[in-house]
């Protein structure tokens, strides 16, 4: 195998306009969620009233069933936004200035999601997850330490920032500097929502936006209902990120062949099904190196899971992967599979050689650039999949016959030249 050494496969995306409308995207289901939150909050007149114990321990119960989850689950994220949240809870009960208060829940608070947003899963048990716990617990004494003393904030702490942070924060409910915390850590999160769609993170960034609603909306009970409901929401996707474990790919975050066998219990009488293979992957992985050839397929899934009539993707295993069409004929299923494979064939990706491998050594030891050499080396490639469908013709005809028949029209379509989509007959 060629020498890959320090390459770099940038996939050809206009990439902050696709991060912008994945984040988009993303944020679907926690906006909608925290909207049904709200519109409960706002309305909480209108309901039958609740026992007052349920706003007594009512959250405290919620942020204590999620940590507990988080625990059993190893979800240290969930588990320290846990923490967080509970001493968001108890500060909201203490006398102290108003000020203070607010740079803690709607600044420092919001920065402490960030940053648990941005880390990595380290456990809470491990070297790294007791010295966050020993941060936390430090952060958490000074901050009663100041309660007790009756600290008021001081003036460089409440003055405006100046112009122009304070232009962009003028219309904040907030004093500045807890407004400018919040805003950073408000967009850090949308941003990283562009990349991470995982449940845990979406968890977190929805837990982030329902401790600014329930601070800002400062309805008759509005703080309890949404440290409830993101509590939950945690929780929740604690489970919904265990479940994608089990049956979702790790590379490509596609559901991988047990959740299609299980799929296929639920088809009726009428679907189709098609096998997708990538053409010469293993030339390409020669040729490039395996971590390149991870990108690819990342990028390729990326495009299968893209696919339109409702179709649903699987990693079937390796380079191939499975489309299901329920309700739909080859002849349909044909057209939406001919899209993706062109839309493959045309997505160009460059690589990236870094300078690095082109210097040369000098006899003093330093390192120098061939003259010349100062631009990376790039070269474009592109690679094809081909694909075969067929469908269900006859009534004693199981799913597994038909992904056969499907096999079959896949190696039909790499006889044929490959770079082709090919029906069983
Ligand atoms: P054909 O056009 O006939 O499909 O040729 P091919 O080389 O793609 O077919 P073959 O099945 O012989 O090779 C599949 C290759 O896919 C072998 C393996 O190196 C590569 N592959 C399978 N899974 C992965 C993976 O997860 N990552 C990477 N990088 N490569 C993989
Ligand atoms: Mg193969
Ligand atoms: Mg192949």
């Amino acid at each position: 195998m060629e020498d890959v050494g320090d390459r770099h496969l940038l996939l050809v995306e206009r990439w902050p306009i696709s991060i912008f409308y994945r984040a988009i995207g993303n944020l679907v289901i926690p906006v909608t969620f925290l909207i049904a939150v709200s519109v409960i909050a706002l309305n909480l007149q209108r309901l039958p009233p609740a026992p007052d114990t349920l706003w007594v321990i009512g959250p405290s119960v919620a942020l204590a069933i999620s940590g507990t989850l988080a625990l059993a689950y190893n979800r240290s994220r969930v588990f320290f936004a846990c923490i967080t949240l509970a001493f968001c809870l108890w500060l909201r009960g203490q006398q102290m200035a108003p000020d203070f208060r607010e740079l803690i829940i709607m600044g420092f608070v919001p920065l402490n999601f960030l940053l648990i947003c941005f880390s990595r899963e380290r456990g809470v048990f491990t070297s790294r997850g007791l010295s966050r716990l020993f941060f936390m617990a430090v952060a958490i004494a000074l901050i009663i330490y100041l309660i007790e003393l009756q600290w008021v904030l001081p003036d460089p702490l409440t003055d405006p920032l100046g112009d122009p942070v304070s232009l962009v924060l003028l219309y904040s409910p907030f004093h500045q500097v807890a407004s400018l915390l919040l805003g950073i850590s408000i967009l850090g999160c949308i941003i990283l929502t562009g990349f991470d769609n995982t449940p845990i993170t979406q968890g977190l960034t929805t837990a982030l936006g329902g401790l600014v609603l329930g601070y800002l909306l400062a309805v008759e009970h509005g703080w309890e209902i949404f440290l409830m409901a993101s509590s939950v929401y945690m929780g929740a996707n604690i489970i919904r990120d265990s479940y994608n474990m089990a049956y979702r790919d790790e590379l490509t975050g596609l559901p991988h062949r047990r959740a299609l066998n299980e799929l296929f219990d639920s088809l009726g009488r009428t679907y189709s099904l098609a096998m997708l293979d990538v053409d010469h992957f293993k030339k390409f992985n020669d040729a490039h190196g395996h971590d390149i050839g991870d990108q690819v397929l990342q990028m390729v899934a990326s495009r299968i899971g893209q696919v339109g009539g409702g179709g649903k993707a699987f990693r079937y295993g390796g380079e191939e992967f499975s489309v299901v069409f329920a309700g739909m004929d080859k002849e349909d299923a044909f057209y939406h599979l001919d899209e993706v494979r062109k839309s493959i064939q045309n997505y160009e990706m460059v690589i990236r050689k870094e300078p690095r491998q082109e210097q040369a050594e000098e006899p003093s030891g330093k390192k120098q650039r061939k003259k010349g050499s100062f631009r990376r080396a790039s070269e474009k490639v592109s690679v094809t999949i081909s694909i075969g469908v067929a469908d269900r013709t006859a009534s004693g005809q199981t799913p597994f016959d038909v992904l056969k028949a499907s096999d079959e029209a896949l190696y039909a379509a790499k006889k044929a030249g490959r770079n082709k989509v090919s029906m069983s007959s």
